[in-house]
């Protein structure tokens, strides 16, 4: 099976997946979109509204944010891939709870294996806390990179936090400068 067989197979599931309550609310799943080949690999929390009507993902507000500071950096939106940690989106925005995550975490880790990124970009830290569990704090790891199943994580501020704080700009943009050095 090739790659893009094996995604789509992903998406089927993700399609038709009951397993936890979220699906009765949605509109859209949010599987996610990108290049299959990338070495880069954007996670982030969960879908917001207008993510759920579109199908989407980081196509509402914290997202215009996120792809104009990608394109000011320089990060090509054909050399990343981007999900979220949930495929469906939580009620009001409130964050994801465990037994989502748990429930969603195998069609990420179905993507990871497909996509077989070189490096993972947490987005915020309910991403952070998914991969590096509930105690880990966004200060100890924003803007760092970090070995783990020989994939290299790198944690970036979510930009709902920039729209809310928007001092923080600056650092977002640095972190992601630095993230494109990486890469690049
Ligand atoms: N916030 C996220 O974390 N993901 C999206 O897709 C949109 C907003």
């Amino acid at each position: 099976m090739n790659k893009l067989e094996a995604m789509n197979n992903v998406i089927n599931e993700i399609n038709n997946c009951t397993l936890c309550w979220l699906c009765n609310l949605r509109n859209n799943t949010v599987p996610g979109i990108g290049d299959l080949n990338a070495a880069t690999m954007f996670i982030g929390e969960a879908p917001g509204e207008e993510e759920d009507l579109q199908g989407k993902p980081f196509v509402g507000k914290s997202g215009k944010l996120l792809r104009g500071a990608l394109v000011k950096v320089g990060i090509g939106k054909d050399d990343i891939y981007i999900t979220n940690i949930l495929k469906c989106r939580p009620p009001k925005n409130r964050n994801p709870q465990l037994n989502e995550i748990a429930c969603c975490k195998r069609y990420l880790n179905e993507q990871i294996d497909i996509i077989k990124p070189k490096f993972i970009v947490l987005v915020g830290s309910i991403a952070l806390r998914a991969f590096f569990g509930k105690d880990s704090i966004m200060s100890d790891y924003r803007g760092k990179l970090y070995e783990k199943d020989e994939i290299s994580f790198y944690t970036i501020f979510h930009p709902s936090y920039i729209l809310r704080s928007p001092s923080t700009i600056n650092v977002f943009l640095e972190d992601l400068t630095r993230l494109k050095n990486l890469m690049y």
